[in-house]
């Protein structure tokens, strides 16, 4: 089918206001923030989508799915834009991007059962200000809280920085519809739990647009008692005494809603006021008064137990102002943009890993020392550490930032700075059995080690694939390692 047919047949799904095909519409839906730099200097690698559609319910989604599947015309699945590892970018010359727009209402917030549903479209920002109207919350609190939406943050298994408490977006999702490429939509209904066989949630949930489109999203409420927050911070020797404080407390049984410890660089970058060359260990506690008490009280005694490594404390209030300004806007993003095509040559990344008690310390001191004596371009690094925000009973997350000074063409920096990077991360995190991705998804660049991570039970992800995708329409490239993809990884 040539590009004038494929929209003649998408004009008879969807009115003309719901079919896009402005060129600079498709060149920034090309690529997401994976290839920010190259794409702010108009030097993308990647072909750009025939057109964006914006679809007003599950049934024009299925039809949608039905044509693409029938026509093996890939879809790209997209929310609030803010994916950061190519689940947005572009592999195929003929590509629809589907996008959640119209499918922007907030359905019900019932605080009796406590439960919200809303369409996929709807910003996490925009729910939570509806919840906290009425005294509630969603619990969920990422970065991108500002900018993402609900399909995609579930797309993801995003995690927001209220974690320790509330969990990340799996522990929230009660229900959900999506649509799968033979047109098929699904509703997985609302219960408290259920053992009706393996949690189909999770098929769903993490998928990153590779098997369904996520239409509509139920998640938990909570009740929200923001007068009763107390902040904690800390200058502390290393790293390592900073996880074994956020052990200390969780093992016990506390669930402080932050529980964090940064590396020296990177509390320079977040505490720069106060941190005076240390790591920095911080706490919030949450929820009503008794259950603050008891967490501070916690958080008080791990701290005394590992005092040896504790500078000093300093006040919460600096904590708190720290938090209000820690998101991201639409104009942050943009600024950002805007600043790399004014010819500003300086980026920066992330690489989030998990693993166990044991072992966290260890990855990151492999991965810091291996960058310091390996990478090539280390003179260009203008930051290289990380930090520890979202801990379990058996272990925590590491979320390694690296930023560095472009100089090289803009098509060339991912391979010359971000990739060599980024690898040392994934392999000594595999090395030592964790996980390579704790919460940006697998994307397009995390698909040469997707085999790896999963070992024996790849078997399952690949079936899954096979079932409910089987012509490959989904987002082709995204967490399935395709040869065809290898020329715009290396
Ligand atoms: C400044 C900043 C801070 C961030 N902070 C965090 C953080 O704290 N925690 C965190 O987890 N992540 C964070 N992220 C990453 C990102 O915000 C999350 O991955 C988020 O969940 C993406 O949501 P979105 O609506 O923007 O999705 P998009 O960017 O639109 O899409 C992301 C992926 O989901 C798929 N997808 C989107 N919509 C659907 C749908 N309806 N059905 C099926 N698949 C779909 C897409 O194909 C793509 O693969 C951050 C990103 C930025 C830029």
């Amino acid at each position: 089918m040539d590009n004038q047919a494929l929209l003649n047949s998408l004009k008879e799904i969807f009115s003309e206001d719901q079919i896009n095909t402005n060129y600079e519409d498709l060149y920034d839906a090309a690529a997401d923030r994976y290839k920010k730099y190259a794409k702010a200097k108009k030097v993308l690698d990647v072909p750009v989508p025939i057109a964006i559609v914006y679809p007003k319910s599950a049934e024009e989604v299925s039809k949608l799915l039905v044509f693409c599947n029938e026509n093996s015309i890939n879809v790209i699945p997209r929310s609030g834009k803010t994916a950061t590892e190519g689940g947005l970018e572009n592999w195929k010359e003929q590509t629809i991007v589907i996008d959640a727009k119209n499918l922007n209402k907030i359905i019900r917030i019932d605080t009796y059962n406590m439960e919200a549903t809303v369409q996929a479209g709807v910003p996490l920002q925009e729910l939570e200000d509806e919840a906290r109207k009425l005294g509630y919350t969603t619990g969920h609190s990422p970065q991108s809280k500002p900018v993402a939406k609900m399909g995609g943050l579930v797309a993801t298994r995003s995690i927001g920085q209220f974690s320790t408490l509330y969990g990340g977006i799996e522990d929230m999702v009660v229900g959900l519809e999506c649509v799968f490429p033979d047109g098929h939509i699904a509703r997985i209904k609302n219960v408290p739990r259920r053992a009706g066989g393996p949690d189909i949630r999770h098929i769903v949930i993490g998928n990153e647009g590779t098997l369904c489109y996520i239409t509509e999203v139920t998640v938990k409420l909570f009740k929200f008692f923001p007068e009763n927050s107390k902040f904690y911070g800390y200058l502390i020797k290393d790293i390592d005494t900073g996880i074994k404080v956020l052990r200390e407390v969780v093992v016990n049984g506390y669930r402080p809603s932050i529980a964090r410890v940064y590396s020296e660089e990177d509390a320079r970058q977040h505490f720069y006021h106060f941190h005076k060359g240390k790591c920095v260990l911080i706490f919030m506690a949450e929820g009503n008064r008794d259950i603050v008490n008891a967490t501070c009280a916690g958080i008080e005694a791990a701290v005394e137990k590992f005092k040896d490594g504790i500078i000093e404390q300093v006040d919460g209030q600096l904590i708190s102002d720290w938090y209000d300004h820690l998101n991201w806007s639409q104009q942050d993003i943009d600024d950002e943009i805007q600043g790399m095509i004014e010819n500003d040559r300086h980026d920066g990344f992330t690489t989030e890993i998990s693993a166990n008690w044991e072992t966290i310390s260890k990855i990151y001191h492999n991965v810091i020392n291996r960058i310091r004596n390996e990478f090539p371009r280390a003179h260009d690094l203008t930051m290289l550490g990380g930090h520890s925000s979202h801990s379990y009973i058996n272990g925590t997350n590491m979320y390694f930032v690296y930023n560095y000074n472009i100089n090289c063409a803009p098509e060339d920096e991912m391979r010359i700075y971000h990739h060599p990077i980024h690898s040392i991360i994934v392999e000594e995190t595999l090395k030592l059995g964790g996980s390579m991705c704790h919460h940006h998804g697998i994307g397009k660049y995390r698909t040469e080690w997707t085999k790896e991570e999963h070992g024996s039970a790849y078997y399952m992800l690949e079936k899954l694939k096979e079932a409910f995708d089987p012509k490959g329409i989904m987002n082709f490239g995204t967490i399935y390692p395709q040869e065809e993809g290898l020329k715009y990884i290396k």
